[in-house]
């Protein structure tokens, strides 16, 4: 049979967008639909808007610290509509990016909802197009749980866009989002009160970089109210109230909910196709990519993989590889996959957290750890500190993860991450000689061991 194109790709946000190019870079004949906004959630509602509001909201410590260094500053009034709207300009000269991206990849890209109306055939606003292959890469929306008043709420995607800029916040949730979001509304000028419903908020991070988090963002001013939910939210001439499981009530201008997010499957002919999902709504896949129709594949957050748009990315590499060269098949090593939060300080980190080194190889392992002022604040006398963590298996002396929270964590593991992934030693790490005066350096000078477990 003869197919309009080899592969069509539903989606053009991270993965759908690499997929696309680099399939097309290899000879493929590529279509990708978009329904909403060309790089999807990452450029426009994810990764670049919330770092660049993240840089937003750092800037009054700045001026603060500038102080002690000789400068006198005057940090007269934050503006939200200027830093809202030039990081909304910012997404527009992006999105013209992604469109000059895929033209010249050779990739005809089809604006609009599309539905699989049978397992070769894709429509989008009434037009079809017939491919071999088609990958699903339509990514996630946020959730927020049923509760009296959940319209009331916003989620993230609304965040990015609010009219004026609110005097009280509550964020609820204690995941990324939660933690980025409570540090942009503080660091802006919010009073800001972050709602968990657990003991302790980032769960499946390493304890001892949640209890340091906790610290240094009550510090920063967040309000954090653990072992609370939320049961309804009022509203009554624009200001709003939540009422908690504890009894108390929160007043607030916005509330920001930040309970994680859900595959992308509903309206896209799944069915038309015969694509199963998995129990909890991913599409359901195997470790290629492939759903349980041969030609048919889903990569990124549409599957219940880590949600990272470097591991989209990644996903799309393989599927252009897999599908459209005679190299042998990839699929990406989820093990030592690094990741940020970019709370104020930061959280880099990469590898095994100590409780999951402890199911492995409890009794075997060696935690180095350090706590300290960064050198800049020695002189500001600001309150913030740095802590790094060191998890070693004594009998292979392999180090099987790093944690850090303080400034530029992400850029400092990113580094540290392909040490991991090369499978160092505490020895190679050990051998290797600091930067000074970095923070960094604090990493390879690691030399005591702080408890063995
Ligand atoms: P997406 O980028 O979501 O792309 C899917 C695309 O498909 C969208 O453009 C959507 O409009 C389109 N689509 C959906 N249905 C259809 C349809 N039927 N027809 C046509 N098009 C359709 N990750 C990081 O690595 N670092 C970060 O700092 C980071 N920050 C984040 C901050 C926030 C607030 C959020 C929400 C996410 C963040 N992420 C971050 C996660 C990251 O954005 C996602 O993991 C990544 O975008 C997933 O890529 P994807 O290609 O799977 O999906
Ligand atoms: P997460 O899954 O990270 O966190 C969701 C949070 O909401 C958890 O604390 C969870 O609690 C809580 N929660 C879930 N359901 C409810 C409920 N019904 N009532 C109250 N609380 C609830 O999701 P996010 O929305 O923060 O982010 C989605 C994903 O996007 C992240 O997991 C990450 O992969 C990606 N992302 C990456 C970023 C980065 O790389 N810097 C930044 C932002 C997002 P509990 O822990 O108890 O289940």
């Amino acid at each position: 049979m003869d197919y309009d194109y080899d592969l069509y790709v539903l989606g053009a946000g991270s993965g759908g967008v690499r997929a696309s190019r680099m399939s097309a870079a290899k000879g493929a004949r590529v279509a990708v639909a978009e329904s909403t906004y060309l790089g999807g959630t990452c450029v426009n509602v994810g990764c670049v808007p919330k770092k660049l509001f993240v840089y937003g909201s750092h800037f009054h410590e700045e001026f603060e610290d500038a102080a002690a260094y000789g400068w006198t500053t005057r940090a007269e009034k934050f503006d939200w509509p200027t830093l809202r709207d030039n990081k909304t300009a910012e997404i527009e000269r992006l999105n013209g990016i992604y469109r000059t991206m895929l033209t010249n990849a050779g990739v005809d890209l089809h604006e609009g909802h599309a539905v699989m109306t049978d397992a070769h055939t894709v429509s989008v606003d009434g037009q079809s197009y017939t491919a071999e292959k088609i990958l699903i890469a339509t990514g996630g929306w946020p959730v927020v749980p049923d509760l009296p008043g959940k319209e009331h709420a916003i989620t993230s995607n609304e965040a990015f866009y609010i009219d004026t800029f609110p005097e009280k916040v509550v964020v609820v949730g204690g995941g990324y989002i939660a933690v980025e979001f409570a540090g942009i509304f503080a660091g802006l000028g919010a009073d800001t009160t972050l709602v968990y419903r657990g003991p302790l908020f980032l769960r499946g991070f390493d304890d001892s970089v949640r209890e340091f988090v906790k610290e240094e963002i009550s510090k920063k001013g967040v309000k954090l109210r653990f072992d609370t939910n939320v049961t309804s939210i009022t509203e009554a001439n624009g200001r709003k109230e939540l009422k908690l499981t504890d009894g108390s009530v929160l007043p607030a201008d916005t509330v920001l909910y930040a309970t994680g997010r859900s595959p992308n499957t509903g309206g896209l002919g799944l069915e038309n196709a015969g694509v199963s999902l998995s129990d909890n709504g991913a599409v359901f896949i195997d470790e290629y990519y492939q759903t349980n129709v041969s030609h048919i594949y889903a990569i990124g957050d549409v599957t219940d993989k880590i949600q990272l748009t470097p591991v989209a990315i990644e996903e799309g590499m393989c599927i252009a590889n897999n599908l459209f060269t005679s190299n042998p098949k990839k699929k990406l090593d989820y093990s030592n996959v690094a990741t940020a939060v970019f709370c104020q300080p930061n959280i880099g980190t990469v590898g095994l957290t100590e409780a999951q080194s402890l199911a492995l190889h409890e009794g075997d392992l060696d935690i180095y750890d350090s706590s300290f002022k960064p050198m800049k604040h020695t002189m500001t006398g600001r309150d913030e500190r740095t802590m790094m963590k060191m998890i070693v298996q004594r009998s292979t002396d392999r180090v099987l993860g790093i944690h850090m929270v303080g400034p530029d964590a992400g850029e400092i593991i990113q580094g540290m991450s392909v040490a991991m992934v090369a499978g160092a030693t505490k020895a190679q790490f050990d051998a290797t000689v600091g930067i000074h005066p970095t923070a960094a350096e604090e990493l390879v000078t690691l030399r005591d061991v702080a408890r063995s477990a």
